[in-house]
């Protein structure tokens, strides 16, 4: 790779637009494979990526209708300790994993029918969800409030800490030599319908054969993209809250989904004590505020489900927008741009589907077919005339990129 001169030219195999858990997993692939990579991001780690909560869960996220994303999950969240391994062997950096499954409980007795027949669709779904009483949800979390009246243990369901991965991430690109731009990329540069690179907001020109978009909720605002290949990717906003309790006596083991009067809370306690309440769901277009309100009615649902959450200190109160779909699942393939690989929309379940998507992505920059459950989720099944179209124009690769 050439570096940065006057001429304000950076040269890959590479370059990946977007340093979220996506675009770092995209760029660590590429690197593995022996390829050149630069990575542009103004802000690295600080989207989406930098809010979630960290949850590993195939389960308590399956939702009725969503079956092909539901065997992605599994089949991503069974990839976990494996990636999490190789991931902290790599880079020296213990990313958190933890494997104690997660107990979703009910408030009141309308919330307990409503989990009641949540658990019946993640059965009829193949998931193992097993209902337990008010004395056995208590026994597994004492911290939890008497009200609470009964609830489900999903013992496939667990936790990773994820902002230790980013740091993770990043370190293994150091590592591995891979450039980080701090810049925005503003277009993407074509010539003769192939990917050259992508031009920053600065004129920076990055030339790669190979462009991966994983720019999260901003993926359709690259310029340069055929209308068929803009990723039909749109802000959904989610406020979540950082607590911090006692490290000596934490106040929950495991993960815990409350229905509080038909309001969802979850509550993700770290190895060191913070504890991550979340989240809103929140169609407002690109919109970080915190708002009181939002704030407000996490700490209320929270404080229902366990009340000694009125002891912790709040430490951060975030807001970042999740890069939606129209079917909730991910778009991880080739546009219709020779040398574009788009990998984005993971929505709710980025962090989830980070072993899933690197695999994917190693497939598609070695020329080969993504196998698997990603294989339901290519980037162009939106597009007018659908996926197929990539196959008359690109991906114009051979073997590896
Ligand atoms: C409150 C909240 C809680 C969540 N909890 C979970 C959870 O528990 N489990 C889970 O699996 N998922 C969770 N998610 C979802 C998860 O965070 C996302 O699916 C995931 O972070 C998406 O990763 P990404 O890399 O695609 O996007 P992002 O992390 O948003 O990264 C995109 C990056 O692209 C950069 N960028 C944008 N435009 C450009 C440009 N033009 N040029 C260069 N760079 C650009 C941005 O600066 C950003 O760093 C949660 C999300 C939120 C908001």
């Amino acid at each position: 790779m050439t570096g940065t001169g006057p001429d304000r030219r950076t040269r890959a195999d590479v370059v990946v637009v977007g340093a979220g858990v996506v675009g770092l997993c995209a760029a660590r692939e590429a690197a593995a494979l022996g390829l050149s990579v630069a990575v542009c991001d103004p802000e690295p780690a600080g989207g989406a990526s930098f809010a979630a909560a960290g949850m590993l869960a195939p389960t308590a996220e399956a939702r009725p209708g969503e079956r092909r994303l539901h065997a992605l999950a599994e089949s991503s969240a069974a990839a976990w300790p494996e990636f999490a391994a190789r991931l902290e062997e790599q880079s020296g950096v213990a990313v958190g994993l933890r494997q104690e499954g997660a107990l979703s409980v009910a408030f009141d007795p309308d919330d307990l029918r409503a989990l009641a027949e949540v658990v019946d669709v993640q059965i009829s779904m193949g998931c193992k969800a097993e209902l337990l009483g008010a004395r056995e949800c208590r026994r597994l979390e004492p911290a939890l409030s008497p009200r609470v009246t009964g609830g489900a243990f999903n013992p496939g369901d667990n936790q990773v800490d994820t902002r230790a991965v980013l740091r993770a991430l990043l370190a293994c690109l150091d590592h591995a030599g891979v450039t980080m731009l701090a810049e925005s990329a503003s277009r993407l540069v074509v010539q003769g319908g192939r990917a050259l690179g992508v031009q920053t907001r600065t004129g920076h020109l990055v030339e790669a054969g190979t462009v991966v978009l994983a720019a999260g909720c901003r993926s359709g605002e690259l310029a340069g993209l055929q209308p068929d290949e803009v990723p039909p990717v749109r802000p959904v906003k989610g406020q979540i809250l950082r607590l911090q309790t006692n490290p000596d006596e934490p106040l929950l083991t495991r993960t815990v989904r409350a229905e509080v009067q038909g309001r969802h809370v979850y509550l993700v306690p770290r190895v060191h004590g913070e504890l991550v309440v979340g989240a809103t769901m929140e169609e407002l277009g690109h919109d970080t505020t915190v708002t009181a309100g939002a704030v407000h009615d996490l700490l209320r649902a929270a404080l229902a489900a366990v009340p000694d959450v009125a002891e912790a200190s709040l430490s951060e109160a975030t807001a970042r927008s999740r890069p939606g779909t129209p079917d909730n699942g991910p778009l991880i393939g080739h546009g219709l741009t020779a040398g574009l690989l788009v990998a984005t929309g993971h929505f709710r379940h980025g962090v989830l589907l980070a072993p899933a998507t690197s695999a994917a992505l190693s497939e598609l920059m070695q020329g080969r077919p993504v196998s698997g459950p990603a294989a339901a989720f290519p980037a162009l099944r939106f597009a007018a005339a659908g996926p197929a179209s990539a196959a008359v124009t690109g991906p114009g690769h051979e073997g590896t990129v």
